[in-house]
């Protein structure tokens, strides 16, 4: 029976990463080991998961375990584990022709100066065995399927064929052909050390075949004979006669003793689970060695919490804060957390979605309970108490933990830089918790200065008769400083916060208030700014005085505009757009224009509710009101209106519907500047004033019906 080999060409991305593997210099090529035993773990932990609810998975081989076997003769380093195995297309597909996220990922981080080592994190550490091996070959077996072998020497390509050799029963064997100058990994020292420095936690045992010697007494005459003997695993000893000479005085009694050669299994992981010990023995140097162990990461945690739950119901848990965001953080919504599911020691699983709300996706760590059953279903957990009650456990200690690290600035900056959307999502989300997790926030504002500063920072400087907390929403610092929203609030000594992250306009929905005082849009209608009764009264005054003016440009813009108002909050400007205070923004307008491409139908009825405000101690208001005062029907000033509501938009944050127009416009005002009239061009002529100006193109209509209104 032939056996027929299938040839396949790696997807090109995974490829491009093999090789980028094998040609680029770097030392630290252990890391390899790290990898294939993670994964070996992985394959265990999802064999000991279906066994739960299926026993009879375990039929093909009920010791889960990894064992390393160096062979020096024949200068390979095979892995085995005995964990779930890969079908055949499990091995095509897994192994090099779908395409993975991480890959290019990877490639571009590398770009950046991102270290090999890192490989894990981004979901392609199986290619790293190409940093030792010129070639590897991984067999293996699952319950649904034959045994295959796969096999790939890199160079774009890679082979599977059903494998007749010795059956592995269950499970995955890796054999590495190593690179002439890595045989260092196959001397046990440096086996033993790698494990022990980036596998020591992991949850199975991993065993090293080690060479041992020992004494033996044969016959004489037997004495030349090579000899088979069996050791307690069952692997096959090599024997070795020592030297007869030195044996001679034994040989008179037709006996001598020879020293044999053995294989004996020695596990290398003995380590009690870290999180069932006491925090007290645990030094900083271990806590981080478990956390890179968990998560692949390269370096340590930020901040982590180990803590125990007594009582009526009774878990243990070990919660880590990591340094950065991983690189898909809010890629997809099925984003996993990154918690594992201990009961009574047992693995039972990863990304249990009931252990912690989504916005907390980026904790890791392990939960270990004593009373859920062991072979509880993913269907059964939806349900449980036991886990809502650790559940809610967990997110008091992660919110424990952040406020200790806010203690620390330069780690609390750290973590804000990374995971400051995460807390703004479960303000909008949780509501329970959103008073804590308010304080979490940081804010540029109008008096912070290049650091960030929180809501206490921002209510402990506010002015005696200040009652509400101003912010403006925007696309950058630099935008919102200078918006004309913020003038007069600034003029009055306030402070303004700064949000310009797009998610702080979800946030600010739901939060609506920081210690009583309520948050306040600079930008949104009805903004009071504390004034005395003078002030007050004055503006009064000015309200009736623009009255009919605020009434005419309602009837010029039209539906463009919910209401014309008199503004308080300007000073240098002669107008703005606000919104009103239960409509978007012009930042979510921006915002929900970005992600409504493909669907602008829905933007009509959603879109921000715009009020256009004025500003009555600006002379071009005032010219503007004396003109209308003195013509209503005077086609500049309706001209005018438009190119002021135009030029809002824009500083107001909004974008124009049709930006051609309003280039229209402003270009016939440089003419008007210039002095350069559309019918005689070539002379020269004296400044036509604003009144003798023709009406725009395309816009008869609209006046018409100017007309009509009137
Ligand atoms: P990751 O482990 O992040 O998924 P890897 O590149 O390390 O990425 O591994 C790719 C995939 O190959 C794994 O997701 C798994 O499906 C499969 N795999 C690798 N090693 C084994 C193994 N020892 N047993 C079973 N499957 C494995
Ligand atoms: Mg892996």
């Amino acid at each position: 029976m032939a056996e027929e080999v299938e040839t396949f060409a790696f997807q090109a991305e995974i490829a491009q990463l093999m090789s980028l593997i094998i040609n680029t210099f770097y030392s630290n090529k252990e890391i390899f080991l790290r990898e294939l035993v993670s994964n070996s773990s992985d394959a265990l932990d999802k064999i000991r998961y279906e066994s739960l609810t299926d026993p009879t998975k375990l039929d093909s081989g009920k010791e889960l375990y990894i064992r390393i076997i160096p062979n020096k003769n024949d200068r390979t380093l095979t892995i085995y584990d005995s964990g779930i195995g890969m079908t055949k297309a499990d091995l095509i597909n897994n192994l090099g022709t779908i395409a993975k996220s991480g890959t290019k990922a990877f490639m571009e981080a590398l770009n950046a100066g991102a270290d090999i080592s890192m490989i894990g994190q981004f979901g392609v550490g199986f290619y790293s065995a190409y940093l030792i091996a010129d070639r590897v070959a991984v067999t293996s077996k699952h319950n649904d399927d034959e045994q295959y072998t796969w096999e790939s020497a890199a160079g774009g390509s890679f082979t599977v064929k059903l494998d007749n050799s010795e059956p592995l029963g269950r499970g995955t064997k890796i054999v590495l052909y190593l690179k002439e100058d890595q045989t260092e990994y196959l001397e046990e020292r440096r086996i033993k050390d790698v494990i022990k420095k980036h596998s020591q936690f992991i949850g199975y045992p991993i065993k090293l075949v080690v060479e041992k010697e020992r004494e033996k007494e044969v016959d004489d005459d037997e004495g030349d004979e090579k000899e088979e003997d069996k050791t307690a695993e069952g692997d096959k000893p090599k024997v070795e006669d020592v030297g007869e000479d030195e044996e001679a005085d034994k040989k008179e009694k037709k006996k001598k003793t020879i020293k044999e050669k053995y294989n004996e299994d020695e596990e290398l992981n003995k380590t009690k689970p870290l999180w069932t010990r006491n925090p007290d023995d645990i030094s900083q140097v271990e806590y981080g060695e478990f956390y890179r162990s968990l998560t692949n990461d390269w370096e340590d945690h930020l901040a982590c919490k180990h803590f125990s739950v007594e009582g009526q119901l009774e878990f243990r848990a070990l919660l880590y804060i990591p340094r950065r965001a991983p690189f898909d953080l809010f890629e997809n919504k099925k984003q996993k957390n990154k918690i594992k599911l201990y009961v009574r020691r047992v693995f039972i699983m990863d990304n249990c979605e009931e252990l912690i709300p989504d916005y907390l996706n980026f904790i890791n760590g392990v939960v270990d309970s004593e009373d859920l059953p062991l072979n509880i279903s993913r269907e059964m957990l939806q349900q449980n108490k036991i886990l809502k009650v650790i559940r809610k456990n967990l997110v008091k200690k992660v919110l424990e933990l952040i406020d200790e690290l806010a203690e620390e600035k330069d780690n609390y900056k750290k973590f804000y830089d990374n995971f400051s959307k995460n807390l703004k999502l479960g303000i909008h989300e949780d509501s329970t918790n959103r008073k804590k997790l308010s304080e979490f926030l940081r804010y540029h504002t109008s008096a912070s200065g290049e650091e960030m500063v929180s809501l206490k920072d921002y209510v402990s400087r506010m002015k005696d008769n200040q009652k509400h907390i101003y912010y403006v929403t925007g696309e950058s610092r630099e935008q919102v400083a200078s918006s004309t929203f913020v003038e007069r609030v600034l003029n009055r000594g306030l402070e303004v916060v700064y949000m310009v992250d797009p998610i702080d306009e979800y946030c600010v929905q739901q939060l609506k208030e920081y210690d009583g005082k309520t948050l306040v849009s600079v930008s949104k209608e009805g903004l009071e700014l504390p004034e005395d009764e003078d002030e007050k009264k004055a503006f009064e005054e000015k309200k009736t005085k623009f009255e009919n003016l605020c009434k005419l440009i309602k009837d010029i813009l039209d539906k463009k505009v919910e209401k014309v108002v008199l503004s308080n909050r300007l000073v240098s400007s002669p107008c703005c757009i606000v919104t009103s205070q239960y409509g978007w923004s012009a930042n979510m307008e921006r915002i929900m224009k970005a992600q409504a491409l493909r669907d602008s139908s829905t933007m009509g009825y959603m879109a921000a509710k715009k009020h256009f405000e004025i500003n009555p101690d600006h002379n071009i208001i005032e010219n503007l009101r004396q003109k209308a005062e003195a013509d209503r029907n005077d086609k500049s000033v309706k001209d005018l209106v438009m190119l002021l509501f135009e030029t809002s938009l824009l500083t107001s944050g909004f974008t124009l519907e049709e930006p051609t127009k309003h280039a229209g416009r402003i270009y016939r005002m440089i003419k008007l500047g210039l002095g350069i009239d559309d019918d005689s061009a070539d002379t020269a002529v004296e400044m036509p004033s604003l009144d003798d100006l023709p009406p725009l193109e395309g816009e008869d209509e609209d006046a018409s019906r100017m007309e009509e209104v009137d």
